[in-house]
C-alpha cells in the first residue's frame, strides 16, 4: 500500500487514547472536550449509573451533542453515506443516521477473518449497488487480541497477519466489484498498545494505598478502565482528594481538570470530571485492589510513540509512493467539503437529486485539488484497532476513465437506479447475528475497546 499510494509516518490520536472517543474524533474531526464523547463509558454522576462500551453505542444522548459526523455532514451535502460496525453508527444526529448501516450483535465475534471477508463484500456492494459515496468500516482487531495477550505476542503477531491477509483481500475486492477507477481507501487505527507491567516488575497503582486518599471522600469515579481515571469528590473535598493523589506514586499523574496541560484538549467539556488521572505507559490505575489483567492497555498520552497509529491510502485520489511526515500536532481537517458543495448543498435543498456522473461532471467543473478533496474527510487521529474509511471520489475517475466502457455502462446504471430510487433517501439498517461462532464466543467476552 505504501509503494501504491501514501504512508505516514504516524498519526496522533487524540487524549483520551480509547475507542468511542477517539472514533468520534475521527468522524468529527473535533477534540474530545469539544464533541463530549469523554469515554467508552457513559455514566451519571447523580445516579452513579455506569454502562459498558457496547450498551453506550446505544445511549443516543451521549453520541448526539451537536457535533454532526462525517457520515450526516456528507448527506446534508447531497452525497450518500454508510457504515459498518464504526463505533457511533447506532446512534441519530440531529434526526439521521448513515442511510446505510449495520450495527454489531451484542457479544459480537471480532476475530472471525470470514465474517470479515463477507463484511468487506457487503460494503463494496453497497458502493456498486446502493450508490454510495462514503463509508466509514471497523474491525475490532487486532486491539482484543492485544489487550488480552500483550502487543508483542505471538498471537498479537498472528492476528496482525490476518489484519494483513484482509486487506489484500479488500485490495482485490475492489477489483473485483469494478470499482478500482473509482474507490479510495483509507486505512488507519484510533490508537496505539503497550505492555503492562505486573506486580513483582513492579509497584502498581492502587488508588486505596495511597496514604490520605479515601474514596469515601468521591462521589463518582471512574477508575480500574486501564491508564486514565475521572474523579469527582464530594463537596469541599477537591482539594483533599487532589493534595493526598498528588506525588502518590511515581507514575500517577494528578491534575485538576482545568490545569490539565492544553495539549490535551480534555478539559473543557461539563463532562469532564474535575480530576483526572492518568499513568505511566506499563501502568494501569486501579481503585480498591487490582482487578485489571490485561497484558495489553491504551488510554495513555497521546505524545507516547506506542499511543500512535498507522495510516495508509491509495486510490485513484492518491499520490503514489507518498510518504508524509507529520509535524507535531498536525492534523487533518474533518468534512466532506468541496468546492462543489454549495450548490449541492443547494439542489439538496430544493430536492434535486445527483448521480455520480453529475458530481463527477460538478467536480470537473469546479476544480481543486484532488489531495485536498479527499482528505477533509479524515483527522489525523488513530491507534491500533483497523478503521477503514472509503471514499467515492469521483474527480480524477473523470479525468481518467470517462470514456472507459465501464464507465459508461456504471453511469447508465447510477441513471436508472436515480429513477427508482427517485430521490428518497434509503433507511436501511441491519443487524446481523453471527452464525454458529457460539465456540469462538468465549474469545470475545473481554470488554476493552
Ligand atoms: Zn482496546
Amino acid at each position: 500500500m505504501a509503494k501504491d499510494g501514501v504512508k505516514a509516518q504516524y498519526v496522533t490520536p487524540p487524549y483520551l487514547t480509547i475507542t468511542s472517543p477517539t472514533h468520534f474524533t475521527l468522524l468529527t474531526g473535533l477534540y474530545i472536550e469539544n464533541h463530549g464523547v469523554v469515554h467508552n463509558m457513559w455514566f451519571n454522576t447523580t445516579s452513579t449509573v455506569k454502562l459498558p462500551y457496547y450498551q453506550t453505542q446505544f445511549k443516543n444522548d451521549w453520541w448526539d451533542n451537536g457535533s454532526l459526523p462525517i457520515w450526516i455532514t456528507a448527506q446534508r451535502q447531497g452525497l450518500k453515506a454508510g457504515s459498518l460496525h464504526f463505533p457511533g453508527t447506532a446512534s441519530t444526529y440531529d434526526g439521521e443516521t448513515a442511510s446505510v448501516r449495520e450495527v454489531e450483535p451484542i457479544m459480537y465475534n471480532y476475530k472471525n477473518e470470514t465474517a470479515w471477508r463477507e463484511n468487506t463484500d457487503k460494503v463494496m456492494s453497497w458502493f456498486r449497488d446502493q450508490d454510495l459515496d462514503f463509508i466509514s468500516m471497523y474491525f475490532g482487531e487486532p486491539d482484543g487480541t492485544g489487550h488480552r495477550y500483550g502487543p508483542n505476542s505471538p498471537e498479537r503477531q498472528k492476528m496482525v497477519m490476518q489484519v494483513d491477509r484482509t486487506v489484500g483481500y479488500m485490495r482485490q475486492a475492489v477489483k473485483n466489484y469494478g470499482l478500482e477507477d473509482q474507490l479510495n481507501i483509507i486505512i488507519t487505527a484510533d490508537h496505539g498498545m503497550t505492555t503492562i507491567y505486573r506486580d513483582g516488575l513492579v509497584e502498581e497503582i492502587t488508588l486505596s494505598k495511597i496514604p490520605g486518599f479515601s474514596f469515601s471522600d468521591l462521589s463518582f469515579h471512574l477508575v480500574d478502565y486501564g491508564p486514565s481515571g475521572m474523579l469527582l469528590p464530594k463537596p469541599g473535598m477537591l482539594d483533599k482528594v487532589y493534595n493526598a493523589l498528588k506525588g502518590g506514586h511515581p507514575h500517577l499523574h494528578v491534575y485538576k481538570k482545568e490545569e490539565l496541560p492544553e495539549r490535551f484538549h480534555f478539559t473543557k467539556h461539563e463532562r469532564i470530571l474535575p480530576i483526572i488521572l492518568w499513568a505511566d505507559t506499563g501502568y494501569v490505575i486501579n481503585g480498591y485492589f487490582p482487578v485489571q489483567f490485561n497484558k495489553g492497555e491504551h488510554g495513555f498520552d497521546n505524545e507516547e510513540m506506542d499511543m500512535k497509529a498507522f495510516f495508509r491510502a491509495v486510490g485513484p485520489a492518491f499520490a503514489q509512493n507518498w510518504r508524509w511526515d507529520l509535524r507535531d500536532g498536525q492534523h487533518l481537517p474533518t468534512h466532506v467539503s468541496h468546492p462543489g458543495d454549495t450548490a449541492r448543498e443547494e439542489r439538496r435543498r430544493s430536492g434535486g437529486h445527483q448521480t455520480h456522473a453529475e458530481r463527477r461532471r460538478e467536480s470537473t467543473d469546479t476544480g481543486g485539488s484532488v489531495l485536498s478533496n479527499v482528505f477533509v474527510g479524515l483527522a489525523a487521529v488513530a491507534g491500533f484497532l483497523l478503521l477503514v474509511f472509503i471514499f467515492f471520489t469521483t474527480k480524477t475517475f473523470l479525468k481518467r476513465k470517462n470514456k472507459s466502457k465501464r464507465s459508461q455502462s456504471n453511469e447508465k446504471k447510477e441513471r436508472e437506479s436515480d429513477k427508482q430510487s427517485n430521490g428518497e433517501r434509503k433507511e436501511n439498517m441491519y443487524v446481523t447475528q453471527s452464525k454458529g461462532e457460539e465456540k469462538e464466543n468465549e474469545d470475545v467476552k473481554q470488554t476493552s475497546f
